[in-house]
């Protein structure tokens, strides 16, 4: 058993050392990448379920790696919440997010607001509501512009806290979307503690609309209508057809966003999709 138990170890061994160097590696490089600002905001648009058009934009963030090419976030950013990196990288996310809004908004094209994604190590920081305040004084950006897009695992943390934050964040004039809404550890019971603004329905639950089995549709359903009798908006994400877009709208949900309407792309094609929308 014992000869076996080793075989085993040293199979997997070899392993586990190439992955945790693999870590390393990135971890190494992201602080480089950090520092020279290798970073790129692609958008991608919210639009009015019933009109189409443009009422919002989501900023993603985009690591072109030297070597390895396009990274995904969903692989660094869990690394950079880890490391910390998180921090100056977030800084820069938001600066960069209201910057592109102000030049949007000086050429007339700008979309009503600009959500930034906030991790959970980001929004735990105490210097989370001096760094939107001091990022909209700097960029002139007015706070109704900007929307922080939060998940539930930051609202299991300590709920005081986590209300004051909110309730700073919303009286700075900034409003909050939950993202992944259904995904976390949600309690019907934070949604009449926390201030929030928008509900964002996980693509989860948006893929299988149209299912034969109809519980993701009830799901989608459900929750659009909760939101509604709570006074919150709502948002699809992931919405990949005319028939996912088609239902979402019956269902009454306020915005869509998805490959539907458009990927994330970068900010000069962001903006020409603007104009184009924008011309009568
Ligand atoms: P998320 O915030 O839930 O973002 C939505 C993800 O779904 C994005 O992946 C987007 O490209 C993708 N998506 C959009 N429409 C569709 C669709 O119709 N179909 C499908 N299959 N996917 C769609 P992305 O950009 O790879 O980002 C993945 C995750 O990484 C994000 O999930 C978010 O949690 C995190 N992330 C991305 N950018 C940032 C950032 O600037 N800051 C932080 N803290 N996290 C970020
Ligand atoms: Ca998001
Ligand atoms: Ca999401
Ligand atoms: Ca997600």
């Amino acid at each position: 058993a014992k000869r076996g138990g080793e075989r085993r170890y040293a199979a997997f061994e070899p392993h586990m050392a190439q992955r945790s160097l693999a870590v390393l590696t990135m971890e190494n490089d992201l602080r480089v990448a950090v520092a020279r600002n290798e970073f790129e905001l692609h958008l991608q648009p919210k639009v009015d379920a019933a009109t189409q058009a443009v009422v919002g934009a989501e900023a993603l963030i985009r690591w072109q790696h030297p070597q390895l090419g396009l990274v995904s976030p969903m692989q660094f950013i869990p690394l950079a919440e880890e490391s910390g990196l998180i921090m100056p990288m977030g800084r820069w996310i938001l600066r960069e997010a209201c910057r592109l809004m102000v030049q949007w908004r000086a050429q007339g094209i700008a979309p009503a607001s600009i959500s930034v994604n906030v991790s959970p190590r980001q929004f735990g920081d105490q210097g989370l509501l001096a760094t939107v305040a001091q990022t909209l004084e700097e960029t002139g950006l007015p706070p109704q512009c900007l929307d922080l897009e939060i998940t539930e695992t930051v609202m299991s943390g300590d709920v005081e806290r986590v209300v004051a934050t909110l309730e700073a964040i919303k009286a700075m004039g900034v409003s909050v979307s939950v993202d992944d809404f259904g995904t976390g550890y949600s309690s019907l019971n934070y949604l009449k503690t926390f201030p929030i603004d928008t509900l964002k329905i996980d693509q989860t639950f948006v893929r299988d609309l149209l299912a034969s089995s109809g519980k993701d549709a009830a799901i989608c359903s459900t929750i659009i209508t909760l939101a509604r009798n709570l006074g919150f908006s709502t948002v699809a994400e992931g919405v990949e057809t005319a028939e996912h877009a088609a239902a979402l709208r019956a269902m009454g949900c306020d915005m869509l966003q998805g490959y539907w309407i458009s990927r994330p792309v970068p900010a000069e094609a962001f903006e020409r999709f603007l104009r184009e929308r924008a011309a009568p």
